[in-house]
C-alpha cells in the first residue's frame, strides 16, 4: 500500500479529557481526503497525528512504507522533509525571510534547491498569484497572501503525502476555487494523498471520501 493507512489510533493530550479514536482510516495515492467537522473538534490534532507531529498512545500510522513509530525522531524528520507537504493552519512562515526563501526552505534544509527547482516555484507562486511579492518578506505580507506561499510551500518539493489544514480559510470565493483547482489537479497528477481539513461545507462535493472528526471523539 503506497498510500496513506492508520489502524487502531488512540490518542489524549496529557491531563485533557480530549479523546480521539481511529480505528481505521485509509486514503488511496491520487486522490483527496476531507476531514470535516467544527472547531474544536480534534481536526488539527489528527492531521498532527497523521504527519507524526505528534505520537498516538496506541495504534499506527503509515505512509507508503513508512510506519512512523518504528522511525527516530531524525528519520521522521527526514521523512517529511522529503515526502510530506503540509500547509499549517497559521501558515507557519518565517516573516524575516523572502517568499522566495520561505517557498524554497525544504529544498534548503535538504540541501536540494536546484535552478529547476527554483523556476518551478516560480511558475507556482504565478499560478498561486503571489509572484509579484517573490521578494518580499513574508511579514510584509496580508494573511490570502500569506496562505498562498505556505500552499506554495508545501507544494514545491513534490511531496507523495500532502496534508494542508484549512488552506482556503483566509481566502475569497475566486482565490479559494483556484486553490482547491491546484491542489486536486496536483493530487491527480502526481498520484500523490491528499488529506485536507475544512469546515467549509461548499468544498464537501471535491472529497467523496471524507470522514467526520467528531465521530473519532469520545
Ligand atoms: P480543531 O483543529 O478541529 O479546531 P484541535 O485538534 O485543534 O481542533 O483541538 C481538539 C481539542 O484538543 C480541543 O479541545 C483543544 O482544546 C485540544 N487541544 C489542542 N491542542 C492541545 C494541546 N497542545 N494540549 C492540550 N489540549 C489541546
Ligand atoms: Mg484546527
Amino acid at each position: 500500500m503506497s498510500g496513506i493507512s492508520l489502524k487502531n489510533i488512540q490518542f489524549a493530550y496529557p491531563g485533557s479529557p480530549f479523546r480521539l479514536q481511529v480505528k481505521g482510516l485509509e486514503v488511496t495515492p491520487g486522490t483527496g481526503f476531507g476531514l470535516l467537522g467544527p472547531s474544536g473538534s480534534g481536526k488539527t490534532t489528527l492531521l498532527r497525528l497523521m504527519t507524526g507531529l505528534l505520537q498516538p498512545q496506541a495504534g499506527e500510522v503509515r505512509l507508503g512504507d513508512a510506519t512512523l513509530h518504528t522511525l527516530s525522531e531524525a528519520e521522521r524528520r527526514a521523512f517529511r522533509l522529503s515526502e510530506v507537504g503540509l500547509v499549517f493552519q497559521d501558515f507557519a512562515l518565517l516573516d524575516y525571510l523572502t517568499v522566495e526563501e520561505n517557498i524554497l526552505l525544504p529544498q534548503t534544509f535538504r540541501r536540494a534547491a536546484t535552478a529547476n527547482q527554483a523556476s518551478q516555484a516560480r511558475d507556482l507562486a504565478e499560478r498561486l498569484e503571489i509572484s509579484q511579492h517573490w521578494q518580499k518578506l513574508a511579514g510584509q505580507l496580508s494573511q490570502g497572501e500569506r496562505q498562498r506561499v505556505a500552499i506554495a510551500r508545501a507544494i514545491a518539493h513534490k511531496p507523495r503525502f500532502l496534508f494542508a489544514d484549512e488552506p482556503t480559510a483566509s481566502l475569497d470565493a475566486t482565490r479559494r476555487s483556484r486553490v482547491m483547482d491546484l491542489l486536486m489537479e496536483y493530487t491527480a497528477q502526481q498520484q500523490a494523498c491528499l488529506v485536507m481539513v475544512t469546515h467549509d461545507t461548499e468544498l464537501m462535493p471535491l472529497f467523496p471520501n471524507h470522514a467526520r472528526v467528531e465521530d473519532f471523539t469520545s
